[in-house]
């Protein structure tokens, strides 16, 4: 699905991905400095619909400012070349993948200049759609002392690629990272909530990454008063928990058996999860009434 015959968008100017250049000697390449956005597109009932694609560029804006990655562009402009390029690729429904490179140079100085390429893949859900089985991770959580794990920085995935490849090599799906405090954090690339006596629980800010669909969750939770509590979750909480969901835009939302020998109890047609991953789709593919917090 990566085909290098589609268009992507590059500083500018639509362009076959097959006639673009990595720059050899930049620090994008060497040192993970980058910064990456992920969207979907959903074919809905009013055409093509990119979900929440101002938050997700203002929060592109917001990675590269925190790490001195300079961006020249307008969020409206990028939300319209990302409408223009799935008209141009042919895709009713994608995911986006915003990059933002910089750095001609070898020092570890910031630049001034940066180049924005803009691409667009048909792509199924992340996790698929079966319930996962997850495991504790020997990775952490990357310390927000050391990078702003706010960010959306390239070399931040290292870590979660680490972490992912490490649940799986032992049989799991995915891996739930710690933080350096020992709380529960997320998943390598999904927030994670759980359900303990119909209260829905997720771990504050500070060294999770702030996920719009986390903030989609709480919003949706609101509106059909289910309670959700923004706390430090304890390992031993996540395992005592009725059941428990991962969230992301790659991913949607997904619910999850259990973690290591512990499987969640309740079943997931009636759990607070199923519930969200109803409301969930079906504001992403704007049904009737949902408009109220898009
Ligand atoms: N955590 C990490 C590390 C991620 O990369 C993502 C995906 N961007 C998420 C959580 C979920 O964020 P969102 O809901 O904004 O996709």
């Amino acid at each position: 699905y990566f085909g290098k015959n589609t268009w992507v968008y590059l500083d500018g100017e639509f362009v076959k991905a097959d006639s673009t250049v990595i720059d050899l000697f930049g620090q994008s390449l060497h040192y993970g400095y980058s910064a990456i956005e992920g969207i979907r597109a959903y074919n809905t009932h009013n055409g093509t619909r990119l979900f929440r694609a101002e938050q997700h560029y203002d929060r592109l804006r917001h990675s590269c400012k925190q790490t001195g990655i300079a961006f020249p562009w307008e969020t409206d402009l990028l939300v319209d070349k990302t409408y223009q390029l799935l008209e141009k690729n042919n895709l009713r429904s994608a995911y986006v993948r915003p990059l933002v490179t910089t750095g001609h140079n070898m020092y570890l100085t910031p630049a001034s200049d940066s180049s924005i390429v803009i691409t667009a893949w048909e792509w199924g859900p992340f996790l698929g759609t079966d319930l996962i089985r997850t495991t504790l991770s020997p990775f952490e959580r990357p310390n927000p002392k050391s990078v702003p794990v706010d960010a959306k920085i390239s070399g931040h995935y290292v870590a979660s690629i680490m972490a992912t490849t490490e649940a799986t090599k032992r049989g799991f799906d995915e891996a739930i990272l710690l933080d350096s405090n020992g709380y529960v954090a997320q998943a390598s690339s999904n927030n994670l909530f759980i359900e303990k006596d119909t209260v829905l629980y997720t771990p504050s800010l500070g060294h999770i990454f702030p996920g719009i669909t986390r903030q989609t969750v709480l919003e949706i939770a609101k509106i059909f008063n289910i309670e959700v509590m923004e706390k430090q979750i304890s390992t031993e909480e996540l395992k005592a928990a009725d059941s428990a969901f991962l969230t992301g835009t790659a991913t949607g939302i997904v619910g999850i058996a259990g973690v290591d020998d512990t499987t969640f109890p309740e079943e997931w047609g009636d759990t607070l999860g199923a519930t969200m991953q109803r409301a969930y789709k079906n504001l992403t593919l704007e049904k009737e009434n949902y408009e109220v917090i898009i």
